[in-house]
């Protein structure tokens, strides 16, 4: 699995400020811009702080790096903007690989090449460390660097792009959310971002439908 959650205990605030549906942590990431292809698009990510948060909730970051995190922002207003521009212009990059993938269609030209920057970026920020049984990716210290929640989101992305995980990554079947997940489910036919919201409105509707119809048949 590719997945940068697997073995990753995840600390959160209670409770966490992200719908965190996707199962993927690049694919929660290019979430963050919410009802993306209707009228109008939610931005999630409003702030430096709103990027501090999704780390803190996906577990990129303990709650009290999160804090000091959120200071230095405050206190480097305009590296915290660079940081939050960059991870916007990452997230949408992503976005167009995978929904390229998703569409079966070219990857637009310049998003590769943007990906592979962030992809880069990290990899200059990272080395193999030895665990109790294996290896992993660490990090540098995200004290020092704003941007660093980008590094192990670009990872993701690059890791499930080349896994034989891809064919698993789906749209929300709700047609006003779309929001991407990786179907990790035992037959592979999930349909929804969340059952609970997007597949039980769908249930409404057609439950709602039914009603109407049997209403005008009575
Ligand atoms: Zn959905």
């Amino acid at each position: 699995m590719p997945d940068i959650y697997c073995g990753r205990k995840i600390t959160r605030r209670q409770p966490p400020r992200f719908d965190l549906s996707g199962d993927a942590l690049c694919l929660d990431f290019i979430n963050t811009l919410d009802d993306r292809f209707t009228n109008e698009p939610k931005e999630l990510l409003t702030s430096y702080t709103d990027l501090v948060h999704f780390a803190e909730d996906t577990g990129l970051l303990e709650p009290h790096d999160a804090d000091r995190l959120v200071a230095r922002g405050e206190r480097a207003p305009e590296r915290a903007q660079s940081a939050l521009a960059a991870a916007i212009h990452l997230r949408e990059a992503m976005n167009e690989v995978f929904w390229a993938v998703l569409n079966k269609v070219p990857v637009p030209r310049t998003a590769l090449p943007t990906l592979n920057r962030y992809v880069r970026d990290a990899a200059q920020h990272s080395q193999l460390v030895e665990t109790r049984r294996r290896f992993a990716w660490k990090f540098d210290d995200a004290l020092d660097h704003l941007e660093a929640s980008l590094w192990p989101i670009a990872r993701s992305a690059a890791d499930l792009l080349a896994s034989d995980q891809l064919h698993f990554v789906r749209a929300c079947a709700a047609k006003t959310c779309l929001w991407l997940f990786l179907d990790t489910s035992k037959n592979h036919r999930r349909r929804w971002c969340d059952m609970t919201k997007c597949g039980n409105r769908a249930k409404f509707r057609r439950y709602y439908k039914r009603q109407k119809k049997a209403e005008a048949l009575s």
